[in-house]
């Protein structure tokens, strides 16, 4: 289904009384930041996330707690509003199907549908002609037998439900890939061959139903045990050739799902000089996210229209305008660590340093590896977000970069 211009603000004119609703699929922190968004340009919104309490659900007009795949909850939620999004890739696509049938739904079901799905990602990946790490199929023990030498030492990855680095073993040979795929339970997992990594990025696009589309320079990532820590977000953090080729195979990747929405590519970069890079050149395709991802925080900060900005005007048919960074940025993962044995971080002290901006999503709980919030620099040079983000992350106890 094609997109109708969704304007906000409608006060009734139409003799419904209803607001312009916006419904995103999902309650965490990137609903949060969706509904926050849409909000602050006068929509009202709707989530749906099956728990009591949620990031979104707890700042949204409207919370439908439900299953994704109650028949009532999806009513309930295509009866409140124009338009759907989704702020995580499990949710179950028969839902966006459902939703897809009745109200423009973005991204569609078959964008998240191979998104989520690890074996059709990379299938996509190479029919768009982007490259990827080298990588089998495994869903039999014939595939697991037959693997190739050369993709050990690699990383067994799950091919459904995967996040944060959990689903994934690393194995250094077949004995430890055997016991890994029985760790994993014999699911449909992918084999990746281990690259020699210089440093990662992620490009966001954001494209809208009539294929115009927009993105932001790439961002580079510092991951940690799997889960991402740092992203510094200004010029100079790589390359200028590869920041261009980044860009450019995440608007292909786009171009060819047809995609609505939000999209983020993840890249690795690979060391020079390595035989893989020789044979993959110097940046290869992680892996898509089709949404607003935790690497784009720092745009809500740092450029004149977010991620989350551009995620509301994809699904409202409303203009995109290219964003401009107007300042530079490192953005800090907070995670569920910080907070030692329940004591509350030392935000005073942090918020003292100039140029920070603290963002919590609400969570109730922490625990470790659990994104609890972000922090941004904003700064006028690199060098200035970058010793700031040093000093906050000192004060925070959180290891420098
Ligand atoms: P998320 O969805 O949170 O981004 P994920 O669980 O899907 O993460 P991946 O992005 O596949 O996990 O991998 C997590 C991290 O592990 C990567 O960012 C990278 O640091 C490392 N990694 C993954 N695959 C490879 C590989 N083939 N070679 C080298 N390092 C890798
Ligand atoms: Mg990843």
């Amino acid at each position: 289904m094609s997109g109708p211009i969704l304007l906000p603000g409608a006060i009734g004119l139409n003799g419904s009384g209803q607001p312009t609703t916006l419904g995103v699929m999902g309650g965490g922190q990137l609903g949060r930041m969706f509904v926050q968004a849409a909000q602050s340009m006068g929509y009202f919104t709707v989530v749906l996330d099956p728990d009591v309490i949620s990031p979104a659900g707890l700042v949204s007009h409207y919370h439908i707690q439900t299953d994704y795949l109650d028949e009532q909850g999806l009513t309930q939620l295509l009866q409140r509003c124009a338009a759907v999004t989704t702020e995580f890739e499990n949710v179950p696509a028969p839902a966006l199907v459902t939703l897809g049938a009745a109200r423009p739904t973005a991204p569609s079901a078959d964008a998240v549908a191979i998104a989520q799905d690890r074996i059709k990602e990379k299938a996509h990946l190479a029919r768009s002609g982007v490259p990827v790490a080298p990588y089998a199929v495994i869903e039999t023990a014939a595939q697991l037998a037959a693997v190739p030498d050369a993709l050990l030492p690699g990383i067994l990855k799950t091919a459904r439900l995967g996040y944060d680095g959990k689903g994934q073993v690393r194995c250094r040979n077949r004995a430890e890939l055997v016991s890994a795929w029985d760790t994993l339970k014999n699911v449909p997992c992918v084999l990746e061959q281990m690259l020699p990594l210089a440093a990662e990025c992620s490009v966001i696009v954001a494209r809208g139903w009539d294929g115009a589309m927009v993105h932001f320079a790439p961002q580079r990532n510092l991951h940690r045990e799997g889960i991402l820590a740092v992203t510094e977000a200004f010029e100079g953090n790589m390359s200028p050739v590869l920041a261009d080729q980044a860009v450019a195979a995440a608007r292909t990747i786009a171009e060819e799902l047809n995609y609505v929405g939000v999209l983020c590519v993840e890249f690795f970069v690979l060391q020079e000089g390595s035989s893989e890079c020789a044979s993959l050149g110097g940046l290869v395709v992680n892996e898509m996210a089709p949404r607003p991802h935790n690497s784009g925080h720092y745009t809500l900060d740092a450029c004149d229209v977010s991620q989350f900005e551009l995620q509301v005007r994809t699904l409202a048919g409303l203009p995109l305008t290219q964003p401009r960074q107007h300042s530079a940025a490192v953005m800090l993962n907070l995670l569920g660590d910080l907070w030692v044995d329940g004591a509350t971080p030392c935000w005073d002290q942090v918020l003292a340093l100039p140029g920070v901006h603290l963002h919590l999503y609400g969570k109730l709980k922490a625990s470790k590896g659990r994104k609890m919030g972000h922090l941004t620099v904003t700064a006028a040079t690199p060098e200035q977000a970058r010793s700031t983000a040093l000093a906050a992350a000192s004060v925070l106890g959180i290891a420098p970069f």
